[in-house]
């Protein structure tokens, strides 16, 4: 069954430096399944076309292919409408939009402030310092866990969102998103989820979460680069002004005066990433051709098996023991620099990232300049742990 898997991903036969790949970046990109990477070759042998305005065959192909996938995100996510799914580059793009717009829907520009959580990445950080708000970050405990009676204090008047990610890409933490969104609509304050660390570990229905905003990227979930997904609530967004102007997002234009599309075209100027959402909508597919249950069940023996093997080993330090965690595992080897460890992991063939992982805060929260970040996923096996642990063993005596 592993083989079988590991056999839809070609990359695995890669060679590194002379070893088989051990590929442990997985937070950062999932390799592609040929599924994945067949769609999108057959899309421009085939169907290439730009949607919606053509009057041709190829048009209408590439129009029904790309509303089709929007289909299938809602129902992925448990959405109640297809046009609350918005494409987007990605988790920043889809996280800039909703900053952007909300905030000259919902702002007033005058101490506007958004809650996040202290263990955010920097683009669930930036794009609301760019909006002009100030942030309140809720603080976490050694383990990675929130405070979520300090998140209660932080709420006042001036509180005009939360943003919060669903899973930390440094510490593997999963948050209580349902809990966070009952505090924050009790409050009269929406929520954003940051869901890149989230969709691809475990079931998301939004609905049942009661978010008000989901961002995601495609990339992170065995699909290609270059296409994410924006969900927003339908009352919300129908009162959100659009993020870019251009084709697509109109209804009329004169010289004087400019008319908006109705959802989800407001939301998407220009020409899309046709091909990319195809094949999101593979790698969706590949996900639940696995089951997510079983894809997260397998990640998390990983990462019992990699939390147990590197545990043994002397001077490890450890960032991040959620009891609720993704399979992210981030440390330290006693006090040598991260760097130096992962580029002694890459001669012996095994991709690790090393670093703030776009998470300063988390890293002065520890006082440390970056960790060391092994990420699984479905592919990924208890040998290929073993090859890491065999790794860290050889390179110990020379970070002395
Ligand atoms: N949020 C989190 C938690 C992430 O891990 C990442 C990617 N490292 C992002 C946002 C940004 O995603 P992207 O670069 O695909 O836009």
């Amino acid at each position: 069954m592993l083989q079988d898997i590991r056999n839809q991903f070609p990359i695995l036969g890669v060679e590194v430096h002379g070893h088989p790949l051990v590929y442990f970046d997985n937070a950062a990109t999932t390799q592609k399944p040929l599924a994945v990477i067949e769609a999108l070759d057959g899309y421009y042998r085939s169907s290439n076309a730009n949607i919606h305005r053509g009057a041709h065959h190829l048009a209408a192909a590439a129009t029904e292919a790309y509303e089709g996938v929007r289909r299938q995100v809602q129902a992925f996510i448990g959405a109640r409408h297809s046009h609350e799914i918005v494409f987007t580059r990605g988790t920043t793009e889809s996280i800039n939009l909703v900053a952007s717009s909300f905030a000259r829907r919902y702002f007033s520009g005058d101490g506007d402030e958004v809650i996040v959580s202290g263990m955010e990445h920097h683009s669930n950080i930036v794009p609301w310092q760019l909006a002009g708000a100030t942030l309140r970050p809720v603080p976490f405990g050694d383990d990675g866990v929130l405070d979520l009676q300090a998140m209660e204090r932080l709420f006042s008047a001036r509180t005009r969102l939360v943003a919060i990610c669903h899973a930390s890409n440094t510490l593997g933490t999963v948050n209580p998103v349902a809990d966070i969104v009952a505090m924050a609509h009790a409050h009269g304050v929406p929520v954003l989820v940051d869901g890149a660390q989230a969709v691809s570990h475990m079931k998301v229905d939004v609905q049942a979460l009661g978010c008000d905003f989901y961002c995601f990227s495609g990339h992170k979930m065995y699909g290609p680069m270059g296409v994410g997904v924006m969900y927003g609530r339908e009352e919300l967004l129908n009162e959100m002004p659009p993020y870019q102007g251009g084709g697509e997002m109109i209804s009329e234009v004169t010289f004087e005066r400019t008319t908006y599309n109705e959802l989800p075209f407001k939301f998407e100027a220009g020409t899309p990433s046709v091909g990319d959402v195809i094949g999101l909508g593979k790698a969706m597919d590949f996900m639940q051709g696995v089951g997510i249950e079983n894809i997260g069940s397998h990640e998390a023996d990983l990462l019992d098996y990699a939390t147990r093997g590197l545990a043994a080993l002397p001077g490890m330090r450890f960032f991040g023991c959620a009891p609720r965690k993704t399979a992210v595992l981030s440390f330290l080897v006693g006090d040598s620099h991260p760097y130096d460890v992962g580029t002694l992991l890459d001669q012996m063939g095994i991709a690790v990232r090393t670093g703030h992982h776009c998470t300063q805060p988390v890293m002065d929260r520890y006082g440390i300049p970056g960790t060391v970040r092994a990420s699984f996923a479905v592919y990924n096996t208890r040998a290929e742990v073993d090859a890491l642990v065999g790794a860290l063993q050889r390179i110990m005596p020379m970070l002395q």
